[in-house]
Order: structure tokens, then C-alpha cells, then sequence
């Protein structure tokens, strides 16, 4: 991996040679008038306390290993707040990696939304012909949602309220820019030890297909959260599916375990019926033959919805009627993210939420002054039509190299990786695996 900067930016790792600061940050200023690595860390948790977080103690190291990607914990020297860093692997080895590294990119640089996990900077990238790799900066969070459920901690009705208040605010915003997910799990739900959350991970992201023609891969969704539609083989989804997904994820925030937890799709598809009963033919529509065949084969199954009311004390009448809106078999006919919102079990949760956790609204003196828009949607749609125009690798390699340039211009100093620094073997070992 060559770090080398152009014009006035030096080889990062010169920056601070032999020095502890050398060392110990693995990002550095790319400039080496900057001097940035020696800014006093500012606490990322809470901007107010002078007390570093025992996260912020921490040094430079992995915490993740993503489907498309492998992310660390490291310090920003710029401001000494510690951050996530995100390598992009293998983004030039062909045209579809290509595409889809540079469709992710340029999401987490559209997104502007408190839910939504966004690029705080892109590394800047060596001179074209040593471009490999591109690493992104995001706010780094604790933990995630699978880390919670399957911890002791105690989960109260509040923080399920909350949480799904969020990860419902969250793809409002999503699906309002035209962005399907088609990977919503736990594990992509971050969130932070005040409750914040984010969706991340965007490596399977799309823009919603408005042609009912136009086939879609089916090969989206881990299993347990796949809507029905996409294991029955429908060649066409929109953004029902992730609905679903967050209707499996309410379902076992309350009960702590997998709602739907089969050994293959076909099971898969088994117990979501066991749970629904026996679809109506019109649901069948899109369905493919095997799958068609597989459901009216079986026997007819009555629905079991009364059995949501056992996942735990929290699963009230509200809590299931919610549930029972979001889990519909047929994707026409399941609530949209937009209108899971106004539902009246989010009640306590968006007020929690503006109350005491979200970034736009504020208190003053006589009391809290609320936002106009609770749940904003993007004030554009996400635009994919670049795509259509990259017919090769290297123009690709070329455009997304301006689209980072560009993208920096007028930004902060740009950072680049140290290669002196402690954690540099460490990460070339973790980002070869
Ligand atoms: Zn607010």
C-alpha cells in the first residue's frame, strides 16, 4: 500500500517519525504544516465532560468485519476523536465491485439524517495509479443491535420504543431518497451506549426500481429477515421488504431471540407461514412456480398471530397490532415505513427521542423547543444515473478518484494512513484475510 500524497502532502508516515505521536495515531494529517496529531483529544461521547470515555483510552484496532468490509476503531489526530474507519476491499477488481463500492460511497456522502450512518471524511487517495483501496471516516458507535439483544442487559418497553422509533426514522429517510436496503439485521442497526442508532452498512443498497419488468437480485437479505416475497423468488421488490426486516427485528427485541430462524429458505418460508397461515392465492401472484407449488402442496395452515402476544410482558395489544401490520405476507398490503411512524405505540418513543436524544431540538430556558419535522424525509432522491455511463474499471477508478478529490475540496486537512503506526501490521494482516 503506497500512502503517498501529491504536491504539498508528503508520505504520512514522515510526519512524525520515531515520535510517540508517530505511533500511536494510525490516521495523519496528510499535510505536514498541519501538525494536527498533537490536538488535545476531545471526549466523543459527551462533548461536555472533560473525561475521556474509557472507548476514547482505547488504542487503534479492529472492531468488525463487514460484508464488504473490514472497519477499525482509530483516533482522528485532527481533533483526537476517536472514529470509525472503514476500508473498501477489492474495489477495482471488476466493473460489478466497482459499481457497487462507488454506489456505497457516494450513499454514505449523500446521507444527512441523525439515523442513518454517514461519511465524515474519505482518506484522501494516493495519485491515481497507486489507487487501491479507499477508506471512509464514520462516527464510530459502541455497539450494535445483535451485540445488545444477546447481551444480559436488561432491554425495558422504553428502549424497544426507542430503538424502533429510530430504526423506523431512519428508513423513512432511506426509502424517501428511493434507496431500498435490502440488508436490515441487528448487526446493521449501530447504536450507542445513550441509545442513538444508526443503519449502516449499504454494501447491498440499491435505488428502488420503478419498472415492474426490470428483474432484481434475489440474492439480498440475511435469511432470517428475508420478506417472503424475496424467498418465494419474486423477480421484482421494492421497499416492503425492508419493512419486514424491522418487523422480524421488533419481534425479537421483544421476545431476545430470532423470530424466524430457519435452516433454509424453503424452512424459512415454512415458518413464516406457520406464523401467518396459508397465504391467499393473490399473494402468490409474483411467487415463483416452485415456491407456489411448495405452498399450496402443504397443507392449509391457520394463522397463529396470538402467539406474538407470548414473546414477553412488552408484547401488549399495540406492541402486536404493530407487529401484526409490519409482518403481512403480501407486500401490497404491508404498512410502509412512512406509516409505521404515525402508529400509536411510537408515541413514547419519538418523544423520548426529541425529548432528550436527537439533534434537532434544543431547550432553552422556559422548556424544549421541537422541531418542525419529527421524521424528515431527503430533500432529493438518491441519483444512480452515473452508473449506467461506467462501461470499464478504469473509468471507474478515475471517477471515483475525482469524486474523492472533489468531494475533500474545502474540507479540513485531508488524512492518509500511517504506516509507522502501532496498528498499521495489525490492520495489513486483518485487511489481506
Ligand atoms: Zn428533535
Amino acid at each position: 500500500m503506497a500512502f503517498h500524497g501529491a504536491g504539498r502532502q508528503t508520505v504520512c508516515g514522515d510526519l512524525f517519525p520515531g515520535s510517540e505521536l508517530g505511533h500511536k495515531y494510525f490516521c495523519v494529517n496528510s499535510s505536514c504544516s498541519a501538525g494536527g496529531g498533537a490536538a488535545v483529544p476531545q471526549p466523543y461521547s459527551n462533548p461536555a465532560s472533560e473525561v475521556p470515555s474509557p472507548a476514547e483510552m482505547e488504542p487503534d484496532r479492529p472492531i468488525g468485519y463487514g460484508a464488504f468490509g473490514v472497519v477499525w476503531s482509530v483516533t482522528d489526530p485532527r481533533d483526537g476523536r476517536k472514529v470509525a474507519l472503514k476500508k473498501m476491499p477489492n474495489v477495482f477488481q471488476n466493473l460489478v465491485s466497482c459499481k457497487r463500492v462507488f454506489r456505497e460511497l457516494r450513499m454514505l456522502c449523500f446521507f444527512k439524517h441523525d439515523n442513518v450512518l454517514s461519511a465524515l471524511d474519505i482518506l484522501q487517495p494516493p495519485q491515481i495509479d497507486c489507487f487501491e483501496e479507499i477508506y471512509v471516516i464514520t462516527e464510530l458507535m459502541q455497539s450494535d443491535l445483535h451485540k445488545v439483544i444477546v447481551s444480559p442487559q436488561p432491554l425495558t418497553t422504553d428502549h424497544i420504543k426507542v430503538f424502533l422509533y429510530q430504526i423506523l426514522r431512519g428508513l423513512k429517510y432511506l426509502h424517501s431518497a428511493g434507496i431500498l436496503h435490502r440488508d436490515i439485521k441487528p448487526g446493521n442497526l449501530l447504536v450507542n451506549s445513550n441509545c442513538l442508532l444508526k443503519i449502516c452498512d449499504f454494501g447491498l443498497a440499491r435505488v428502488e426500481e420503478p419498472d415492474p419488468s426490470r428483474h432484481m437480485t434475489q440474492e439480498v437479505v440475511t435469511q432470517y429477515y428475508r420478506a417472503p416475497e424475496v424467498l418465494m423468488g419474486c423477480r421484482h421488490y421494492g421497499s416492503a421488504i425492508d419493512v419486514w426486516s424491522v418487523g422480524c427485528i421488533f419481534a425479537e427485541l421483544l421476545g431476545r431471540r430470532i423470530l424466524f430462524q430457519a435452516q433454509s429458505p424453503i424452512q424459512q418460508l415454512d415458518l413464516i407461514t406457520d406464523l401467518l397461515g396459508t397465504p391467499p392465492l393473490s399473494a402468490l401472484a409474483s411467487a415463483c412456480e416452485g415456491a407456489r407449488a411448495h405452498i399450496l402442496r402443504g397443507p392449509h395452515k391457520p394463522p397463529s398471530l396470538s402467539v406474538l402476544y407470548m414473546l414477553s410482558d412488552g408484547a401488549t395489544h399495540e406492541a402486536v397490532h404493530l407487529l401484526c401490520r409490519m409482518l403481512v405476507f403480501d407486500p401490497a398490503k404491508r404498512i410502509s415505513g412512512s406509516d409505521a411512524l404515525s402508529h400509536p405505540y411510537l408515541d413514547e418513543g419519538r418523544l423520548r427521542y426529541h425529548t432528550c436524544m436527537c439533534q434537532c431540538c434544543y431547550s432553552v430556558p422556559s422548556g424544549r423547543v421541537y422541531t418542525r419535522d419529527f421524521e424528515p424525509v431527503a430533500e432529493r432522491p438518491f441519483s444512480h444515473s452515473y452508473e449506467n455511463s461506467l462501461l470499464s474499471v478504469w473509468q471507474g477508478k478515475e471517477l471515483i478518484h475525482r469524486f474523492i478529490t472533489e468531494h475533500q475540496q474545502g474540507k479540513r486537512v485531508p488524512l492518509c494512513i500511517n504506516p509507522q503506526s502501532a496498528a498499521f501490521k495489525t490492520f495489513i494482516r486483518w485487511s489481506s484475510s
